[in-house]
């Protein structure tokens, strides 16, 4: 049963205890057993139980506790097939798919550390500590072409060398996990579906750069990534995988858990280290970069949760293996949190460079009710629009920035043709007024007087004097503020008015 956040939101808790009454109650196998598992992907469609005989899985979505009793019997007794539709694998949500990162979630218990280690788990850690020098893995992470997925796609591997070799008696990994953009939720779904990935790519990324010390950032609204990584590491520590002399080497490295408080500004990784430290989450000038002069004045090194999660990829099946997947800048796999006006939405994985037109229309099932596309929102409030006719854009990081938006982090909301687009411009630039910390005055406030001149033209009492100053402004904030959070803020009014400038000026005309 799928114990994954948007699951149990809708009711998976009592389906996994129907299941397990049922199990007991019909003295069944001991083979046989009900367990909670992470994230299984069409997270619209739970509460969802999968049901692996013998290697071949069946998914079944809206399971009531009734039903999920139907399907045990009919499954284990042969009993009348029960009456909820099931997803079989060739479902092109599935089959389109590679999953990668995704490898164990939903399959196994994120709460046993032994299902992570009969999946591979922690192989690549103990090659990497007794078979591979600290420069070796440094360079099998550069050879990979691993990019970092939080949004920027800085080589991991470039990253991994800075902080290797800058002096410093005490050095710092970091995960990143405080995943803020509206819509988004694949670190959560990482952290809660496989927490033991993201502690072995961070022991890796220790070694590699002499770190003995890691603190994996969460966002506070993620209770239960966060109860699920503080076993984890009780567990890995008590397995001797974390803590001293890891696997029996000379390596020894902790990690501590920090939650934020829900301010977006803390994914920027200059407020995230002042929050670490138990400062007022506010941004700081770069450079020194973190990887020079971070955490407490020590080399620190940043990477988002989902690269983490893939480090043990690249050194368990090597780097060549992981470039060969993707495009030819564009390495490995990403993580989408697929949500909006799609038939079915929810948590995918595919390899760098398939087209928008692939994820929405085959993996997504298409617009619902007949609705024509619109538009594709990526990057969340740092990012772009896409409009129809780049449908067949591949989505690795060139090609979405050469059409005016980035990947970022990985949510991806589709709009159908009844979304207003001066009104989605709005909702973004709304959530970054909301969010400015307000240390620098052209964020501060810049976003309120763009998201004012918004306001103005949705409602249909704007001029075109009050859309030329709000294209002035977004150049001034994108060019002056401090931080991402600022330059980044324009982003969803300028790519919105690249493709979609007939609606703003039709909002001024309605106005005559
Ligand atoms: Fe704060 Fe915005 Fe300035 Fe960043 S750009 S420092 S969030 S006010």
């Amino acid at each position: 049963v799928c114990a994954g956040t948007p699951c149990l939101s809708a009711g998976a808790l009592p389906v996994l205890e129907a299941l397990r009454e049922a199990v007991a109650e019909s003295r069944l196998d001991a083979g046989i057993e009900a367990v909670g598992t992470g994230c299984m992907g069409p997270c619209s469609r739970g509460p969802l139980v999968k049901v692996r005989i013998r290697g071949k899985e069946t998914v079944y979505e809206r399971v009531t506790p009734e039903l999920a009793r139907q399907i045990l019997f009919s499954v284990v007794k042969g009993r009348r097939p029960p009456t909820v539709a099931a997803l079989p694998p060739e479902l092109p949500f599935f089959a389109r798919q590679m999953k990668v990162v995704l490898a164990n979630s939903g399959s196994i218990n994120p709460e046993r550390i032994e299902e992570y280690a009969a999946s591979g788990g922690y192989s690549a850690l103990s090659h990497a500590l007794h078979e591979m020098t600290p420069e070796e893995v440094c360079r099998e992470i550069s050879t990979s072409g691993l990019r970092g997925r939080g949004g920027a796609g800085y080589p991991t591997g470039v990253k991994w060398n800075l902080a290797r070799k800058a002096p410093g008696e005490r050095k710092y990994v970091v995960a990143n996990g405080d995943e803020g953009d509206p819509g988004a939720y694949m670190d959560r779904s990482v952290m809660e579906s496989d927490p033991h990935r993201v502690l072995e790519g961070m022991a890796l990324a220790g070694y590699a750069i002499g770190a003995e010390q890691g603190f994996i950032y969460v966002r506070g609204e993620y209770y239960l990534a966060g109860r699920r990584l503080e076993a984890a590491i009780r567990d890995a520590e008590r397995k001797g995988l974390l803590g001293s002399r890891v696997l029996g080497s000379n390596f020894n490295f902790r990690i501590d858990i920090r939650t934020g408080a829900g301010a977006f500004v803390c994914g920027e990784e200059t407020s995230l280290m002042a929050s670490i430290m138990g400062k007022r989450g506010q941004p700081w000038h770069r450079p020194p970069y973190p990887a020079q002069r971070g955490l407490w004045g020590s080399p620190t090194l940043i990477n988002n949760v989902e690269t983490l999660a893939a480090v043990p990829v690249v050194i368990g099946r090597g780097a060549d293996w992981f470039a060969g997947v993707g495009t030819a800048r564009s390495k490995g796999t990403k993580v989408y949190a697929l949500s909006g006006q799609v038939e079915t939405t929810g948590l995918i994985e595919v390899p760098m460079g398939t087209t928008l037109r692939e994820v929405v229309f085959e993996i997504g099932g298409g617009i619902p009710s007949g609705k024509q596309f619109k538009a594709a929102q990526t990057g969340g409030p740092s990012g772009g629009s896409i409009p129809a006719e780049h449908l067949d854009t591949p989505l690795d990081y060139e090609s979405l920035e050469a059409i005016g938006t980035i990947m970022g982090s990985g949510g991806l909301i589709i709009m159908d043709e009844t979304s207003c687009m001066p009104d989605v411009a709005s909702f973004f630039l709304d959530f970054c007024r909301d969010e400015s910390c307000g240390k620098c005055v052209p964020c501060r406030v810049g976003t309120i007087e763009m998201h004012r001149l918004l306001r103005r033209i949705t409602s249909g009492t704007a001029t075109m004097d009050d859309l030329y100053r709000l294209e002035e402004l977004c150049d001034l904030v994108g060019a002056t503020s401090l931080c991402g959070l600022g330059m980044t803020a324009p982003n969803p009014v300028v790519s919105t008015l690249r493709y979609f400038r007939a609606e703003y000026e039709a909002h001024i005309r309605e106005r005559r």
